[in-house]
């Protein structure tokens, strides 16, 4: 899962020890169940049909080992993570589809910022208060930010614009060479999809480029902060990294962005006529918010190290055995990047990822592995894509979305697996996407033979549904979904998932030694692979629905298909 956009912040690759990789072509023996919680209060549970979670942690015990290094993107780690899912991807026989084998090259360009020769300095007529870069404020250099820059700021709510239904942040503020101030998050008003899309860096920046806006500098939703504040500082000089080429730049012309701490942002209204408390007790009910022009002005300068890399995505296909429908893929995808080697953390600055998503990337290869014992082959063509980048803001899903190794438009849905975590037993399953397609009936019925509940997204104001690679396929006309363990609204299980992302999310305790439930690994697995069969094996392709905003995308939709 990736953070928010302007909460970003990436690690940096540093070294690499020599690592011999699991040369096994089966999967690893099964684990010692004395060394991890992973089980623990669910043993005697009966196991699903194909899955009894255990494979599936041996393969999260591989990928999330600590000498894959956190497996940042362009990394050694994540290169010796590739090495063993080809290795298990050769080994059940699937083809590779990429460009070269399995692989899928990537170009990259990182930037780091260097705080030392940066700043950022608010000004009170005439007056200069500097700010402390990390306590105050941290630069987000997913923009390529301008050198310097002095510019008046302006209070602009949640920053947003949904011609839809009318809602537009900007109406009647003179935005011309200002630096905005916003909110994260969407009022109440505005449906969840809507909200989320609207929210993404580039369809946010449209709008205000139009406006004239510079630059933003964005307050984090304080309801919908998954990381402490000091985490996201600790880690804010390691490099972000964008998809080289102009095709992909969607914020060119912003000059500036940069992320508040939440608990320092008055400053910001000193004068204005306003308190922050005021404006945060209206976005922690989802309120519409005020808008009007702030006393203060900012002053940045900003240096910032550019360098390129690359990286990959794997592709391989288990080829479909209708001699028409194998030309449709069912695309199961996971990123297996995370965050590489950061800040230490109680002495550990191994960024795992074991939920995050060596969890996702297992599932794939446990349903690879399942293959076999099919006996046969589905009318359609499966295709399991390995993304890179999806830390860094989706980038290997966006890549291999505008340039897919098969033919455009054969993809006909997308199952993503982004950090589902299997934390509790499975009682309700939420699918992010449910109402938006026939896929979401499809995960319905999936769910319901294994006798679990689904639920739409309870908290949108997170914006999952933006947040992994499936919005990448939604955004080239696929319907997808993507399935987490979920949680009732106020029952103990949330609570767990609070802390979960609190303590563990991008830090370095998402390991292995954590506790997971097999039994829900398992069944939840269960489920993605009916959900993978019925849509390879169904009479058509998954449509949208009438209803859905998404549905613009698709290429029927337009009729010109
Ligand atoms: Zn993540």
């Amino acid at each position: 899962m990736k953070k928010p956009f302007l909460l970003f912040v990436t690690i940096s690759v540093i070294t690499f020890t020599l690592f011999a990789l699991a040369q096994s072509q089966s999967p690893p023996a099964i684990p010692d169940e004395g060394k991890t919680h992973a089980g623990e209060g669910s043993a005697t549970a009966p196991a699903t049909e194909h899955f009894d979670g255990k494979v599936w942690w041996n393969y999260v015990k591989v990928l999330a080992a600590d000498d894959m290094e956190g497996r940042e993107t362009g990394s050694t780690g994540l290169r010796k993570a590739q090495d063993y899912v080809v290795e298990q991807l050769k080994s059940a026989g699937l083809e590779p589809v990429g460009t070269k084998g399995y692989f899928q090259a990537v170009q990259f360009v990182s930037r780091q910022i260097v705080e030392k020769d940066s700043s950022l300095a608010l000004i009170h007529g005439g007056q200069v208060e500097p700010l402390a870069l990390g306590d105050d404020a941290i630069f987000n250099t997913r923009v390529d930010l301008a050198p310097k820059l002095e510019a008046s700021l302006v209070f602009a709510g949640y920053g947003l614009t949904v011609p839809e239904l009318g809602y537009n942040d900007l109406a009647g503020l003179d935005l011309r060479d200002k630096v905005i101030v916003i909110f994260g998050g969407a009022p109440a008003e505005i449906p969840g999809a809507l909200a989320s899309h609207y929210q993404s860096a580039g369809e946010r920046w449209k709008a205000l480029r139009k406006a004239g806006v510079r630059g933003i500098i964005n307050i984090p939703n304080p309801t919908a902060m998954d990381i402490p504040w000091s985490r996201i500082s600790a880690n804010r000089t390691h490099p972000s990294m964008a998809l080289k080429g102009a095709e992909f730049e969607e914020t060119s012309g912003q000059d500036l962005a940069v992320t508040f701490n939440p608990e320092r942002a008055q400053k910001l209204f000193e004068g204005s006529g306003h308190t922050l408390d005021e404006l945060v007790a209206l976005v922690k009910e989802r309120k519409p918010l005020p808008r009007f022009p702030l006393a203060v002005s900012i002053r940045a300068k900003a240096s910032v190290n550019k360098k390129e890399l690359e990286s990959a995505n794997l592709v391989a296909e288990f080829p479909g055995s209708d001699p028409k429908l194998k030309n449709e893929y069912v695309v199961l995808s996971a990123h297996l990047d995370h965050l590489g080697l950061g800040e230490p953390i109680n002495g550990d600055r191994i960024y795992n990822g074991a939920m995050d998503n060596a969890s996702g990337s297992a599932v794939l290869l446990d349903l690879v592995g399942s293959l076999r014992k099919l006996g046969r082959h589905p009318k359609r063509s499966l295709l399991f894509v390995f993304v890179t980048g999806e830390e860094k803001g989706l980038l290997g899903s966006r890549y291999f979305t505008a340039h897919p190794t098969v033919k455009p438009g054969s993809m006909i849905a997308n199952i993503n697996i982004d950090m589902f975590l299997p934390i509790v037993p499975l009682k309700v399953l939420t699918v992010y996407g449910l109402g938006e397609s026939d896929l979401g009936d499809m995960a319905r019925e999936a769910a319901r033979e294994q006798g679990v509940q689904v639920q739409a997204d309870p908290e949108p104001q997170r914006n999952a549904f933006i947040r992994s690679d499936q919005y990448n396929f939604i955004r080239h006309g696929v319907p997808a979904v993507a399935m987490g363990v979920g949680f009732e609204k106020g029952s103990p299980e949330q609570d767990l998932f609070k802390n979960w992302r609190t303590q563990r999310y991008h830090a370095p305790s998402d390991d292995l030694d954590q506790p997971v439930d097999l039994v829900t690994a398992g069944k939840y697995e269960e489920i993605v692979r009916s959900l993978m069969i019925h849509a390879a094996d169904g009479p058509g392709r998954p449509l949208w629905k009438a209803s859905s905003f998404f549905r613009r995308y698709a290429p029927m939709a337009s009729g010109s298909y």
